[in-house]
């Protein structure tokens, strides 16, 4: 059940199939020469609605922000702060608690650490404000490069707007893929915090786009859509648990 698309009377009667709600979460940000620049939002939301196809679950709109750090310098790319992320999420999920969900999936299309870690805190913050809510927070691309090291995959460190990114966006909206960009890696001298961070990483590709295919795409999507019903099917399994006071 997509949550934009669906009725009051809808909704309620969802409710009955289903207490699990997923936010997806994206961000807007470079994706080199030849990726548009919500490509993060695009998967997420692709492997949610593959998802909602098969198992009764909500889909709430994407959030289109996330925070970004290394390419913040970069052209097109629009962040928001952690403490901005985690209250936007908390609220969501707040509310979400208040409309009778159950179970929330935070699923990121965008894999930052510092954005992965505010997501994780907004989960510890909901799970003590509202017990009897579940929470579960992935990121879902980590998922699809799990998924591409089972051979599908060819680039060794494959990363940011690469050879996974690039196959899947080739594979859900071609129409958005200009050509390529070169390969490259970041080179960013840790343990320093670089300060101008796109004079070390000046195209903001990581990993090899030339190596990206429609095919792999299709199977790197499939592949977590896979993992993601599994997912919903074991908050429900917890929440039915719960009621049946285990
Ligand atoms: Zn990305």
């Amino acid at each position: 059940m997509i949550l934009d698309e669906i009725t009051m009377p809808e909704f309620e009667a969802g409710l009955t199939l289903t207490r699990t709600a997923l936010l997806p979460i994206g961000s807007v940000e470079e994706h080199g020469l030849h990726l548009p620049l919500g490509t993060d939002t695009a998967q997420v939301l692709e492997v949610s609605r593959r998802a909602a196809r098969q198992v009764p679950v909500f889909v709430c709109p994407p959030l289109h922000y996330g925070y970004c750090r290394s390419t913040r310098d970069h052209p097109g790319t629009l962040s928001i702060s952690t403490e901005s992320l985690r209250s936007v999420v908390f609220d969501i999920g707040s509310s979400l608690f208040a409309q009778g969900i159950r179970g929330l999936i935070v699923a990121s299309g965008h894999a930052g650490a510092l954005h992965m870690s505010a997501l994780e805190e907004a989960g510890e913050r909901l799970v003590e404000s509202h017990p009897g809510l579940e929470v579960a927070v992935v990121c879902e691309y980590r998922w699809a490069q799990e998924a591409g090291r089972n051979a599908v995959v060819e680039t060794a460190d494959d990363g940011h707007a690469g050879e996974i990114e690039t196959s899947r966006i080739q594979s859900l909206s071609p129409h958005l893929v200009r050509g390529t960009s070169p390969e490259e890696y970041p080179r960013f001298a840790a343990p320093f915090v670089a300060r101008n961070k796109r004079s070390q990483w000046p195209g903001g590709v990581w990993g090899n786009p030339a190596k990206a295919s429609p095919e792999k795409g299709e199977r790197l999507l499939a592949a977590s859509a896979e993992r993601m019903v599994e997912l919903i099917r074991e908050m429900e399994a917890r929440l039915g648990a719960k009621q049946r006071g285990g």
